[in-house]
C-alpha cells in the first residue's frame, strides 16, 4: 500500500568506459553478494583452467571484503584480477610473461601502484583491446538497454580507432567521446572533431588508497597521490579548456581543492569551455561554493555512496559521512540536478536498479547522500521516453527498489 509507482525515462549514464567494460563483460565478476576469498579463488581457478589461450579476467575484487594475492593464481594460465575501482590489479606469473608481449613497461611496473596510477590508461588498454570489436560493443549496448541504460559516455578512449568501432556498430549516437591529452593530440583532425572533450586524472581511487585526501588513510602511512603539481595542472587546463570541454577526475578532498584552485588561477573567463569534476566524492562545502561560482559541473556516482561502507576500514575518521554530499550540494550550495550536477555509474555496476537504490536508500544510512526520485530523474535520465521507459516501484518501508525497463523498438 505504501509502495510508490513511477514511470521514468531510460538512463543517460554520464560516466563509463564502454569499450573496456565490453571487453570485461564475460569476465568472472567477484563483486557478488556472499563472495569470500575461498569462493573467489575457486571461481577464478575454474575459469582459468577451462579457458582457452589468452587472459582469464576477473573483475570487481573488493579488497575491503577479502584479500587476494598473486600467489593464489600462480601455476595457472594468464590471470588478471582487477579491483572494484579498476585502479588496482593482480597478475599471476604466466600473465606477467604474456603482459611483456603486450606492453613491456606495464609488465615491469606491476608492483608499483604509483606508476600504475600515472599510467592507468595504458594499463587498462592492454585489457580493453583484448577482443575489442563492433560486435562485442553491440552485445554490450544491448545488455545496457536491458538494464535501463540508453547511452553511456566513453570517459577514456582506448585510442582514436575506438571511434571507428562505434561507427561500425552504429552506436556513436549513444555515447560521447572523452580522450586523454596524448590521445587527442595524436588523433587525426577528423577524429579530433569527434572527440567531445579532454579527460585528466588528478588522483587515484579510494580502494587502493590513492585518492588524495587531506588526512592519512587508516590503513596506510600516506594521504594518497596527487598526480600533478599545481603548475602543471594549471598549464594543462589553460591549454585544453580553451579548445574543448574538460572532465577532471578528482575523488579526494585534496585533489578536488587542487583542481578548483587550478581552474580559478587559469582566468580563461568566457573563452573557457565547460569543465566537469568527475566523482567529486569528498568535495567540501567551501570548495563546492567556489566550484559553483566558477560555473563548474559535477559528474557524480550515486552508487559510490556505498564506498562509505566498503572502505570504512581505510577512510580517515569523519570521511565516510562526507562521501557524496548531495544534500549539501543541492540544498546549501545550489547545484541543480540535470543542469550542473549529473550522474553516472562508472560501470560499478551499470543499470538503473543499483543506481536508484543507492540514490534513495544509501547503504551507510548517511542522510546527506539521499536523492529524491525527481532529482534522480533530472540528473540521471534522458529528457523523454522516446527510447523507452522504466517502471519503478519504491518501497520506503523496506527501503527497496524494483525497476523494470521497457525498450521502444
Ligand atoms: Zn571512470
Amino acid at each position: 500500500m505504501t509502495v510508490i509507482r513511477r514511470k521514468i525515462p531510460l538512463l543517460r549514464d554520464r560516466h563509463s568506459h564502454p569499450l573496456l567494460y565490453a571487453a570485461l563483460m564475460n569476465a568472472v565478476d567477484l563483486n557478488q553478494p556472499g563472495e569470500t576469498r575461498e569462493s573467489a579463488i575457486e571461481r577464478v581457478r575454474a575459469a582459468a583452467a577451462g579457458g582457452g589461450i589468452g587472459w582469464t579476467i576477473a573483475t570487481g575484487w573488493n579488497s575491503g571484503r577479502f584479500d587476494l594475492d598473486k600467489s593464489d593464481f600462480d601455476g595457472l594460465p594468464p590471470v588478471v584480477v582487477l579491483s572494484l575501482s579498476i585502479h588496482g590489479l593482480i597478475v599471476n606469473d604466466t600473465g606477467r610473461v604474456l603482459l611483456r608481449e603486450h606492453d613491456d613497461a606495464v609488465a615491469a611496473h606491476l608492483d608499483d601502484q604509483d606508476w600504475i596510477e600515472r599510467n592507468l590508461r595504458r594499463v587498462l588498454n592492454v585489457f580493453a583491446r583484448t577482443g575489442a570489436s563492433a560486435e562485442r560493443l553491440t552485445v554490450f549496448f544491448g545488455r545496457l538497454r536491458d538494464l535501463g541504460v540508453h547511452s553511456v559516455e566513453e570517459m577514456l578512449l582506448v585510442g582514436e580507432d575506438e571511434i571507428q568501432l562505434f561507427d561500425d556498430a552504429g552506436l556513436a549516437s549513444r555515447t560521447q567521446f572523452w580522450a586523454a591529452p596524448e590521445t587527442y593530440d595524436s588523433a587525426s583532425p577528423a577524429h579530433r572533431e569527434r572527440i567531445h572533450g579532454i579527460k585528466l586524472f588528478t588522483d587515484g581511487a579510494i580502494g587502493v588508497t590513492t585518492a588524495a585526501l587531506h588526512e592519512k588513510y587508516l590503513t596506510a602511512n600516506h594521504n594518497g597521490i596527487l598526480l600533478y603539481n599545481d603548475d602543471v595542472l594549471e598549464a594543462l587546463i589553460s591549454r585544453y579548456a580553451s579548445t574543448k570541454p574538460m572532465a577532471i577526475h578528482a575523488i579526494g578532498d585534496a585533489a578536488i581543492d587542487q583542481a578548483v584552485s587550478a581552474i580559478e588561477s587559469t582566468r580563461l573567463g568566457a573563452s573557457r569551455h565547460v569543465i566537469r569534476i568527475e566523482h567529486a566524492q569528498f568535495i567540501s562545502e567551501s570548495t563546492a561554493r567556489r566550484a559553483k561560482a566558477l560555473g563548474l559541473h559535477l559528474s557524480m556516482q550515486p552508487n559510490f555512496s556505498e564506498d562509505s561502507v566498503t572502505y570504512a576500514d581505510r577512510l580517515p575518521a569523519g570521511y565516510p559521512a562526507c562521501n557524496n554530499p548531495f544534500r549539501m550540494l543541492i540544498d546549501r550550495v545550489g547545484f541543480v540536478p540535470g543542469v550542473d550536477l549529473y550522474f553516472g555509474s562508472d560501470g560499478m555496476p551499470h543499470g538503473v536498479q543499483e543506481a536508484l537504490r543507492q540514490s534513495l536508500f544509501p547503504d551507510g544510512g548517511h542522510e546527506g547522500q539521499v536523492l529524491t526520485i525527481d532529482e534522480f530523474v533530472a540528473g540521471y535520465c534522458l529528457p523523454g521516453m522516446a527510447h523507452g521507459s522504466i517502471d519503478v516501484e519504491i518501497d520506503p518501508v523496506n527501503r527497496s527498489v524494483r525497476a523494470i525497463a521497457t525498450i521502444a523498438r
